[in-house]
């Protein structure tokens, strides 16, 4: 691997070459130290060229029709010029080894779509790992000229928060009744949410769809907006019949609009840059600690005295640091 590789990486990428885009996107998330290493250089080589996309986080129950919703959504941009990445942060294939969102044929209009590219979740890592190989394949993306980012996720533990962290709008799905509502409210995703979007609102389903928004909107004006300065918008539409996915564009094209005058929109993402930096500094941190010879053995200990209550907290800690040095 050398610097003369990278510039043709780049090159091709900047190109718009798919195959490559997707090579590289490999060495992002392989297990080898000298890919991800030359993966981050291209990456860094090619941040002048990103950055112009609009992110979008995507989340629901499994079930809710994100895929449907990602199929209808971004064959509709493709269609009015756009093109569009569709990528995932799915925290289940890192457990398990299988994949909620992995598959491609969910989306199989955007799959056969030359404007569009599918990229599943990375497989292996903690949370923040896969994250991190999620925003730099996202970046790859922006530089091959993807103008639209869809970043799809379940609610599955931090996940959503992850996301939100990642991505410039956050739109959430929601089902019309069974109690989905106050499901969501008690998550505090409805929290992160730039909209709520109440899919399946087609025949018999309509009314509920649209009492589930009504409820929606009454939670959201009790709640502090996820965004400065922007009331997210609750509405209701189907993914089957399309019918109100041009309404959900038009708000994030408004938020765009009216974020990027306030200022609100660099704003947002220089402060998820600085929290990203953090949050990759304590990760690392805490895997060095983790890994630190004369702790590995001495912690699951100390885990355990401080669950019986044998030793406090606060002398754990001290134990811990005083051992790494702090
Ligand atoms: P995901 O698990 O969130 O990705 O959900 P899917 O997109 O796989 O959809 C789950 C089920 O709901 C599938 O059987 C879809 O056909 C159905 N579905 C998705 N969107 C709609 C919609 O707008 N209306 C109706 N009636 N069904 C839908």
């Amino acid at each position: 691997m050398n610097a003369s590789t990278n510039d043709h990486y780049a090159e091709a990428i900047i190109s718009g070459d798919r195959a490559t885009l997707a090579r590289a996107i490999t060495l992002i998330e392989s297990r080898r130290a000298d890919h991800r290493q030359q993966a981050h250089q291209l990456v860094q080589h090619l941040l002048p060229y990103t950055g112009k996309a609009i992110r979008i986080g995507v989340t629901g129950s499994p079930g809710v029709g994100k895929s449907t919703t990602i199929d209808a959504l971004g064959s509709y941009l493709t269609a009015k010029g756009h093109k569009v990445a569709v990528l995932a942060v799915d925290p289940s294939s890192t457990r398990t080894g299988g994949s909620i969102l992995g598959d491609k044929t969910r989306m199989a209009r955007l799959a056969a779509d030359d404007k569009a590219f599918i990229r599943p979740s990375p497989s292996s890592g903690t949370l923040g790992g896969v994250a991190a190989k999620t925003r730099e394949t996202m970046l790859l993306c922006e530089a091959a000229g993807y103008d639209v980012i869809l970043v799809e996720t379940v609610g599955i533990g931090q996940s959503e928060t992850t996301v939100a962290g990642m991505t410039d709008f956050f739109l959430v799905l929601m089902l019309p009744g069974a109690g989905d509502e106050l499901q969501g409210i008690k998550k505090g995703v409805v929290e992160l949410a730039d909209m709520i979007a109440v899919n399946k609102a087609d025949g018999d389903n309509i009314k509920r769809a649209q009492q589930a928004a009504a409820e929606y909107r009454a939670a959201l004006h009790i709640l502090k907006p996820a965004s400065d300065g922007w009331s997210p918008p609750v509405i209701t539409y189907s993914a089957l019949t399309g019918d109100g996915l041009a309404a959900i564009w038009q708000s994030i094209c408004d938020y765009r609009q009216s974020a990027e005058s306030a200022g609100a929109f660099a704003e947002k993402r220089r402060a998820q840059q600085v929290t990203w930096m953090w949050s990759m500094l304590e990760e690392r941190l805490l895997a060095k600690l983790r890994a630190d010879p004369a702790l590995k053995t001495r912690l699951p200990q100390i885990e355990k005295q401080v669950a019986a209550g044998k030793l406090s907290a606060v002398l754990a800690v001290e134990e811990i640091a005083s051992a790494m040095g702090l």
